[in-house]
């Protein structure tokens, strides 16, 4: 605090009260505070560390990975760590009028992601590149170099809890995939040279 610096009886009473509601510094965090600038101290000391971060709920410092991503967050990580979560939302969804509207804006959000997919891949209105198909709902990512499965367990494997369209988003759109119809997709996939039968019959 600064000299000559007045605080209100009020302000002190806020003060006492956050000095009692303050965790102590854990000897890993007094570890980092050490090699800390000034300004990396202040928020160390309110747990935000370098690479990890400070889960409130379980009172445990983890590596950054064991959060889930919050834009709204000055950190671009949720608050809680991500088995927090999980049991957060457990309990949220208790509720069934809760479940109901978290499943609705899930939804929505879902329905943006592929939408922005479907667009870059082929073009506004998206449309299936075999047969046209225009109806969203109707509509896939195709994989070109047929490797979905193994595409789709990688992702799983990866933990980052993501779906394949976040993953193109977040991969910035690479090559090696197109966007057709479920028709069209599972007709590929079920051909013996993995070409749709529309484009087959016009080769016969
Ligand atoms: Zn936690
Ligand atoms: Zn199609
Ligand atoms: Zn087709």
């Amino acid at each position: 605090m600064k000299k000559g610096h007045k605080v209100s009886e009020l302000g002190r009473q806020h003060m006492r009260e956050g000095a009692k509601h303050r965790k102590p510094v854990s000897e890993k965090t007094r570890e980092k505070l050490r090699y800390a600038s000034a300004h990396q101290e202040r928020w160390l000391r309110r747990g935000y560390l370098i690479g990890e971060k400070y889960c409130k709920l379980c009172d445990k410092i983890k590596p950054e990975i064991e959060f889930s991503k919050d834009k709204q967050n000055f950190d671009g990580l949720c608050g809680a760590c991500r088995d927090c979560c999980k049991i957060y939302m457990k309990s949220y969804d208790s509720i069934p009028k809760n479940k109901k509207r978290r499943i609705e804006v899930d939804r929505k959000k879902y329905d943006i992601k592929k939408h922005i997919v479907f667009v870059h891949y082929s073009g506004n209105p998206p449309k299936c590149n075999c047969c046209g198909e225009s109806i969203e709902k109707f509509l896939t990512v195709d994989h070109i170099n047929n490797d979905g499965a193994e595409h789709r367990r990688k992702i799983k494997e990866s933990k980052l809890n993501t779906d394949i369209y976040s993953w193109l988003i977040q991969n910035k759109f690479p090559d090696g995939f197109q966007i057709l119809c479920y028709n069209c997709n599972l007709g590929r996939a079920r051909s013996p040279n993995n070409i749709c039968p529309h484009k087959q019959m016009l080769r016969e």
